[in-house]
């Protein structure tokens, strides 16, 4: 009887540990030097936390419409709206996807903090940031004000550039040994991003110091530095250091880009999507768009390469945040013949698979619109602290960003070769692929309206779904995915080169 006892409770136990979801927990907050806390819980191995609470300590407010289940988070500068059970919700006047649905529980508004935190960074003033393996959330004054560095090799020298989010007092002085100091007063330094910069074609080193809010980066060239002259210029705002009468004879077999257009089609680029802060879609296992489409993308890379007769550039080949804006001023910089984006489909409905080839035009039909909406939607929350908001249409459940993309995109000039292009993916995909096709259409994708050359977006499968989620993390698809990309582009070649 008693041995009974012992077992079921031990039963009881096992029972809870493997089922219970864990509430009324706190997380902490590290914000400006101190901690706070917050509630959250964690369900379906998914960590929430309490909207309601943070908030509070953000100096905003939340006011809830009990019928309906909606609730609204308001600060001066933005306004969200959440449908509680829903994983979508509006910023401003756009539509978003948070993968999870917002949840209510005693009196309060629960987001899954992996997802909602980087859209929340988005809008504030402050950086903030989610740790998942340390559970804490890191709320920080606003920080870059040097965000990047560039150097190019220009008709009669080098240009260096540091770009900056506004004007800026600087100073350049030139040491022994060729180091070239750019001294920043009012600094705040992205050293990582410039670090990362480091071009050793050019340089032997590149160095970033920050002492309070003095900045400095330092870079020693391979050669002598006789003359130099600086200037701060505008859209963007930067410094640009030009150093005339050097020579560095870059070799062309190496990566670098062939700058301006030629009649050859050999500079290729690959584009996985996302990245960093920006994780794509998640599948519900928890696989993230931006590692499968990076692996994919590598593939790509890896044996466009092995044909000689190509030059690949990647937007990003590990996980970093690339501005949408940044990857295509990459390809035009590269003189690039075709563009090649990357990516994982996601829907609501999980029972949805399949692959898709996307070339830029006007969105024809509902789910083109979805898709682009769905890989728009990162980069139109950075737009959307300006801007207008287009009105609605009534039967649509989706706002339709597209609208706003539509409006200001003229890149009409490479539809016919970019619709070809996709043709030729469409048909390898079709020969070689076991998911589903869903063919070729067209979409307006933000990534592909300011490149300037023939440029498709592949969605590989469906993340959201569960068996294509598992096959998109096999490495046999992914090479399947690459190897019709590949033959694609020689058609392409073929095709155009020379015309
Ligand atoms: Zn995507």
């Amino acid at each position: 009887m008693r041995k009974l006892f012992i077992t079921s409770f031990l039963m009881l136990l096992v029972f809870l540990l493997t089922t219970a979801d864990i509430f009324g927990d706190k997380i902490k907050i590290s914000i400006s030097g101190g901690f706070e806390e917050i509630r959250f819980f964690e369900k379906n191995r998914v960590v929430y936390y309490s909207l309601s609470e943070l908030a509070e300590i953000l100096g905003g407010q939340l006011d809830w419409e009990i019928i309906g289940h909606k609730v609204k988070y308001t600060e001066p500068n933005f306004r969200f709206d959440f449908l509680i059970e829903s994983p979508y919700f509006r910023l401003d006047d756009s539509l978003f996807n948070l993968t999870y649905p917002a949840l209510y529980d005693e009196g309060q508004l629960f987001v899954a903090a992996e997802t909602f935190t980087p859209f929340l960074d988005g809008v504030t003033v402050q950086k903030i940031t989610w740790d998942g393996d340390s559970r804490m959330l890191r709320v920080e004054p606003e920080y870059f004000n040097v965000t990047d560095f560039g150097i190019s090799s220009k008709a009669n020298g080098i240009l260096i550039e540091v770009f900056l989010t506004s004007a800026l007092n600087y100073d350049v002085f030139v040491t022994e040994g060729n180091w070239i100091n750019i001294s920043i007063p009012d600094a705040r330094i992205n050293s990582p991003r410039i670090l990362s910069r480091k071009d050793p074609r050019y340089m032997y080193k590149l160095n970033v110091h920050q002492v309070a809010n003095t900045g400095q980066i330092s870079l020693r060239l391979k050669k002598n530095v006789n003359k130099w002259s600086h200037k701060l210029v505008f859209d963007p705002p930067r410094i640009q250091v030009s150093i005339p009468d050097i020579d560095f004879e870059i070799d062309p077999s190496d990566t670098s880009p062939v700058i301006g257009p030629d009649n050859k089609i050999d500079v290729i680029i690959v584009d996985p999507g996302h990245g960093g802060k920006d994780y794509g879609a998640i599948g519900q296992s928890g696989t993230r768009e931006k590692d499968i489409v990076l692996n994919i993308g590598k593939e790509l890379a890896k044996i466009i390469r092995k044909d000689k007769q190509f030059k690949v550039i990647m937007t990003r080949d590990r996980d970093e945040y690339v501005s949408l804006e940044e990857r295509a001023k990459i390809a035009n910089e590269a003189g690039a013949d075709l563009f090649i984006s990357i990516h994982a489909n996601a829907s609501p409905r999980k029972n949805v698979t399949g692959w898709n080839v996307f070339f830029l035009a006007p969105a024809r039909n509902d789910s083109a619109r979805a898709v682009a909406q769905l890989e728009n939607s990162f980069f139109l929350r950075e737009l959307s602290a300006g801007g207008d908001n287009p009105g609605e249409t009534d039967d649509d459940v989706y706002y339709d960003p597209i609208v706003n993309i539509l409006n200001e995109m003229i890149m009409t000039e490479f539809q016919a070769e970019s619709h070809d292009f996709a043709m030729m993916v469409d048909r390898e995909f079709r020969r070689n692929l076991k998911t589903p096709a869903r063919g070729v259409d067209q979409a307006g994708f933000f990534v592909l309206n300011k490149v300037f050359t023939p440029s498709v977006l592949v969605e590989a499968a469906f993340i959201s779904n569960k068996t294509e989620e598992k096959i998109l993390k096999d490495k046999d698809y992914q090479k399947e995915i690459a190897e019709g990309i590949y033959r694609a582009v020689k058609r392409f070649k073929a095709k155009y080169e020379n015309q």
